[in-house]
């Protein structure tokens, strides 16, 4: 028993610095990695199911390390967030991704579409956040109608009061503002009312097995009615599956995101596909 505790503890102990290395990699490499040209954005279409056309987009950043590869947000997003490198990254992002839509817009035949872009908690709550992106604005020249920033719940929850002034701002601004991961919060759901947005995205969570699951169907149903009430548009995100779809469809489901529609693409691949479709 005392060999096999301690090669399980060895075991353990490797698995610790395996986690311990890639995070110091990641630390480590992360903070150039814009100067050397390794992020690239990648764009998912959004379909509208009143009009069963694309309206907009999901910007979602993806980083190709030399020696790492591919590193998915969810390992060096949450490292971004702890070194504070987050609030260069998000503006990078959030000005791609605008001059890419006002780009777009320019050869467009049909009505422009929206870009999504994803903002961390932590940036969202920066005093310069509203002037960056009112900048950022003015710099590429899209209207902006045709931006929306998402945010988590948990960034409302965490602090009300200054998240409704900055929404307000954002909102009289023009950009649509939308809540992310939405019933994946501490689920106070009073903040709603004081909180002048325009969508909520339902967490992919619940989505999944929607076709096959009563309780999810539940939540949904009382999301879909509660966002329609308060005038709120409805999103829901990881729809992998035509019967997924069809349920969402029946429940008054506004708009849906997911592989069944598309995978995240390149903006060449989106620019082929979807802009001149
Ligand atoms: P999120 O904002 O909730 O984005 C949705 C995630 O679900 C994306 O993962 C997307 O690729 C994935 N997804 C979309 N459709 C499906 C589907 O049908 N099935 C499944 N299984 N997954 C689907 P991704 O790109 O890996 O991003 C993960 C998270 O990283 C994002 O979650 C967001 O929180 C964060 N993130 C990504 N890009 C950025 C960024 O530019 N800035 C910030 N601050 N965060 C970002
Ligand atoms: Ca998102
Ligand atoms: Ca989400
Ligand atoms: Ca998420």
């Amino acid at each position: 028993a005392k060999s096999l505790g301690k090669n399980t503890y060895k075991k353990y102990e490797q698995k610790m610095k395996q986690h311990y290395d890639e995070y110091l990699l990641i630390e480590y490499y992360l903070p150039i990695a814009r100067q050397n040209d390794e992020f690239e954005l990648y764009f998912q279409p959004k379909l509208d199911l009143t009009t069963n056309s694309i309206n907009g987009m999901e910007a979602l950043l993806r980083w190709d390390h030399p020696i790492l590869g591919n590193v998915p947000p969810s390992k060096f997003i949450p490292i971004a967030e702890e070194t504070g490198h987050i609030i260069k990254i998000d503006e990078w992002v959030l000005k791609k991704a605008c001059l890419q839509n006002k780009k777009w817009s320019e050869g467009m035949f049909q009505i422009p579409l929206r870009v999504a872009v994803n903002i961390s908690p932590l940036h969202f709550r920066h005093p310069n956040f509203v002037n960056m992106l009112e900048r950022v604005l003015k710099e590429t020249n899209l209207e902006p109608e045709f931006l929306e920033i998402e945010i988590t719940e948990n960034t409302v929850i965490d602090n009300i009061e200054e998240c409704i002034a900055c929404v307000v701002k954002l909102r009289e601004m023009g950009v649509i503002v939308s809540i992310d991961d939405f019933g994946t919060g501490y689920s106070a759901l009073s903040y709603l009312k004081n909180l002048p947005i325009n969508c909520l995205k339902i967490d992919q969570s619940f989505i999944k097995e929607i076709a096959k699951n009563i309780g999810d169907i539940a939540i949904v149903k009382a999301i879909i009615c509660l966002a329609h009430e308060m005038g709120l548009k409805v999103v829901a995100e990881g729809v992998e599956e035509k019967e997924t779809l069809e349920c969402l469809n029946e429940l008054g489901c506004d708009e849906i995101q997911g592989y069944y529609v598309s995978r995240p693409m390149p903006s060449s691949e989106f620019e082929k596909k979807i802009i001149r479709g």
